[in-house]
């Protein structure tokens, strides 16, 4: 799977690569894996930054991070419960703590840590702003939560990850009001090995929001997302 494309300016290239939140990210200048699991360490040999959610057993991999850090020398950011998991593994350099409302600049690209609504010590979702502007918004399996409004009409993103299940609490509804709140260009209803809960997701939004796209990613896809004009 490694990712050989460059996007185009302003745009991000992205791939969804197992049932869970595991996102890869290429910008322009840097490549982004978000918690990855379910997946060999070779297939991300161009990683910048790896960036995990929270410190459950389909986000964080500790002995696959400790693997893809070894070979790659890439950067380590993470919640606060899974940073303490893998502080014995990761040189402490490489190893940056992120909680909600902080920013960590990866080169030109910026990772900003939200609030997470998920049953874990101290999770968190990400913002990814491209170096051009693209904004990427990584809910990792949040359920939907009030704030997100407020979060969506400040950030204008391009594309938000949407849990419709496996988490506790998700569903296709659930996904939904996480698209609902935050509006964005493009919604990818993920976190699921359920094509049908996808597509009643795609249907609501189409009913509900049809001014957002809905994007069902297929595994170990790339797609290719565009700056809104
Ligand atoms: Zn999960």
């Amino acid at each position: 799977m490694p990712i050989e494309k460059t996007p185009e300016k302003n745009a991000i290239l992205f791939v969804w690569f197992n049932h869970y939140a595991g996102v890869l990210i290429k910008t322009p200048s840097k490549t982004l894996v978000i918690d990855p699991v379910d997946i060999r360490a070779r297939s991300f040999p161009n990683a910048d930054a790896v960036l995990i959610t929270h410190e459950h057993y389909d986000h964080l991999d500790p002995r696959l991070i400790t693997e893809i850090q070894k070979a790659t020398d890439c950067t380590i950011i993470a919640d606060p419960a899974s940073t303490q998991r893998l502080q014995h593994a990761i040189p402490p350099e490489k190893l940056q703590q992120i909680r909600p409302d902080e920013e960590i600049k990866v080169g030109e690209v910026s990772v900003k840590a939200e609030k997470c609504n998920h049953p874990a010590a101290a999770p968190v979702t990400y913002i990814v702003t491209s170096e051009d502007g693209v904004k990427v918004f990584h809910t990792a399996d949040s359920m939907p939560f009030p704030e997100l409004a407020a979060i969506g009409e400040r950030e204008k993103f391009d594309v938000v990850f949407c849990t419709v299940g496996i988490a506790p609490g998700t569903s296709p509804e659930t996904g939904f009001e996480i698209a609902r709140l935050t509006k964005p260009q493009v919604a990818v209803p993920y976190h699921t090995n359920s094509a049908a809960y996808q597509h009643k997701f795609a249907e609501i939004l189409k009913k509900e929001l049809p001014r957002t796209a809905c994007l069902i990613p297929e595994l170990n896809k790339i797609y290719q997302v565009s700056k809104r004009k």
